[in-house]
């Protein structure tokens, strides 16, 4: 009886594959699934059968029913939408088929990796920050005085605390990185931290209360790290980046927690040097501060005084995406127009 069973399914499985209409299919229906199929009988005829047949062929009988069900079906599907008439139902079945919106990363956020990348490859490690900051780390560390006009509200973002606990602040630069990295990191030591910076101004085409920085910090035993070594490393990340000859130029400069302390332009990548509306005819970009790492925030940090020699460096990442994108209004950048944003 089990054999049978094989048999009519196979016999059902090879004839349903053979026909072509719905007609075939109509008799076939009636040949294997019918009241008078063979099939049928076989389980309708179970309960004559001994107890020890019935549990063999019950399950296989009614296993090939459900199975030549399902066949079909699918048999009746194939067979209805191959004939169905497309063209008079107006569906052209040649047409492309319509694209689904696919997202990508913010130009800016790109960008970040790329920079990632170039200090991964020279040796950095890459650290992170919280952005809302505790005072000290933004400030006292850093050996901003009590008084120093970063301080005022109308520099930076306060967030109110009660009297008598640590004041925070969205943090006004990426330096507090650098404080952070050094409490839990012995010297010698190459370190990145990129991350967003806040300021309470007015916005303009060049100025937005929201951008991204990258901080950059190496250092070593006294007399190891000089600023050679920032000059050496800063021409070879950018020409890295900007893909070309590129030339640094140093011009002192004042910050409370570099000394001593200097802004640092590159040659202009538009102009090569030569003078265009960018660089506003110098030749030059203004690209960024940097200087020697001042003793008092080596102390803020745990170290003793005298005993390490390293610089540490800030650029906007923001700026440098202007420059690569020829983006002429910072904020667009953050206005979440999906129009401008699909241009990258
Ligand atoms: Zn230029």
């Amino acid at each position: 009886m089990q054999e049978r069973i094989l048999e009519i399914g196979q016999a059902a499985k090879s004839a349903l594959l053979a026909l072509q209409s719905t007609e075939a299919l109509l008799d076939w229906e009636v040949e294997y699934l019918g009241r008078k199929s063979e099939l049928n009988a076989i389980l309708k005829g179970l309960k004559d059968l001994s107890a020890e047949e019935r549990r063999v062929v019950g399950p296989a009988a009614n296993a090939l029913k459900t199975e030549l069900t399902l066949l079909h079906k699918e048999k009746e599907t194939a067979l209805r939408e191959s004939a169905r008439d497309w063209e008079s139902e107006g569906i052209d079945v040649t047409a492309p088929g319509a694209k689904k919106p696919l997202g990508h990363l913010h130009p800016v956020t790109t960008l970040e990796h790329a920079v990632e990348d170039i200090f991964t490859e020279l040796g950095f490690a890459i650290a992170d920050g919280p952005e809302l900051e505790k005072e000290w780390y933004n400030f006292d560390a850093l050996n901003f005085p009590k008084d120093h006009p970063a301080r005022d509200m109308q520099d930076t973002f306060w967030v109110s605390t009660k009297k008598g606990k640590d004041r925070f602040v969205m943090r006004t630069h990426t330096s507090p990185g650098q404080v952070r990295y050094m409490e839990t990191h012995k010297p010698p030591f190459r370190v990145v931290v990129p991350g967003r910076v806040f300021r309470n101004e007015a916005t303009d085409a060049s100025h937005e209360h929201t951008f991204n920085q990258f901080e950059c910090l190496m250092v070593g035993e006294a007399g190891e790290v000089s600023v050679a070594t920032f000059k050496y490393l800063a021409t070879t990340f950018f020409e890295r980046f900007f893909g070309k000859r590129v030339e640094v130029r140093l011009r002192p400069s004042f910050f409370p927690f570099t000394e001593p302390s200097f802004e640092f332009d590159i040659t202009c990548v538009l102009c090569n040097g030569k003078g265009c509306s960018t660089c506003k005819q110098t030749g030059w970009l203004e690209i960024g501060g940097a200087g020697m790492v001042n003793q008092r925030v080596f102390e803020a940090a745990g170290y003793p005084r005298g005993k390490y020699q390293g610089f540490a460096w800030g650029f906007g990442l923001t700026r440098l995406a202007m420059m690569k994108y020829k983006i002429s209004d910072i904020r667009l950048l953050m206005s979440g127009d999906l129009r401008f944003i699909r241009q990258f």
